[in-house]
């Protein structure tokens, strides 16, 4: 009897013991993945993400004259300092009574829109949009620019699309078919392949989860004055002003994303 007393206390111990490992198990901490800390790469450049409130207009990086083999003095002046001003100013106003989102960058401001009241939501969307679409494009071209790609962009984009002068034709195609006012851009997708997008007014292609490695502006105030309705004529002179040191940074940027 006291035999059997003895097994069945020793059944019993061994059942709680068993029942405590259980329960640890599954409370005990699971081995953490590491977490993705890092902030995306800032799309504006230099000097990481664009600030929103205060926005700034950047100066032009060179003379108004300077693109000419692409875009005349005049154009190039009323679009920076009149259209892009007013982007800039018009975000400012935008943000002015929103103490809780002046710290916000414009990047994630306009990766995160539906997170802003609706009656700024629009506003931020145009001008945030555009103050961060013009300040990639001053910097995607120079007077030195044109010829053809270099660095390790030069590489990848003969791998996605053949070759550059196809790479050309498909960019130019897409800004040409872009109807009203819009940007073309080549982008780093989600899948991490380069492609060819069209965005509308003056999106930016984060808000599509692309990174913006390059992008013409095909908005009329962009060439009006000097091709009127020729958008073609334009989009093929575009390349001799495409800056391509600054496309390879972009793309090494994206490709740390
Ligand atoms: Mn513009």
């Amino acid at each position: 009897m006291k035999q059997l007393l003895h097994r069945s206390t020793r059944f019993l111990l061994a059942g709680v013991a068993l029942l405590v490992l259980l329960i640890s198990c599954a409370t005990a901490p699971q081995a953490q993945t590491p977490s993705p800390t890092a902030q995306p790469a800032a799309v504006a450049s230099p000097g990481g993400e664009l600030s929103a409130y205060p926005a700034q207009l950047p100066p032009l990086p060179y003379e108004y004259g300077a693109l000419a083999k692409a875009i005349d003095a005049e154009t190039m002046k009323l679009h920076h300092d009149r259209h892009h001003a007013s982007y800039v100013n018009n975000l400012n106003e935008a943000l002015k009574p929103q103490s809780n989102l002046q710290n916000r960058s414009v990047e994630a401001l306009l990766r995160d829109l539906n997170s802003l009241p609706e009656d700024i939501r629009t506003t931020v969307r145009n001008n945030g949009g555009g103050h961060l679409n013009h300040t990639i494009f001053w910097q995607l071209m120079s007077p030195n620019g044109g010829g053809q790609p270099t660095g390790e962009v030069a590489q990848a984009i003969t791998q996605t699309f053949g070759s550059f002068d196809n790479f050309k034709k498909e960019f130019n195609e897409a800004g040409g078919d872009r109807f009203g006012s819009g940007w073309v851009w080549l982008v780093r997708n989600g899948q991490g392949q380069l492609q060819i997008v069209s965005t509308p007014n003056q999106d930016n292609p984060i808000m599509e989860g692309n990174f913006p490695i390059m992008g013409n502006d095909v908005w009329e105030h962009a060439y009006y004055l000097r091709y009127q309705n020729r958008r073609a004529e334009y989009l093929n002179n575009w390349w001799n002003v495409v800056n391509w040191q600054e496309v390879n940074r972009r793309f090494q940027l994206a490709a740390q994303q």
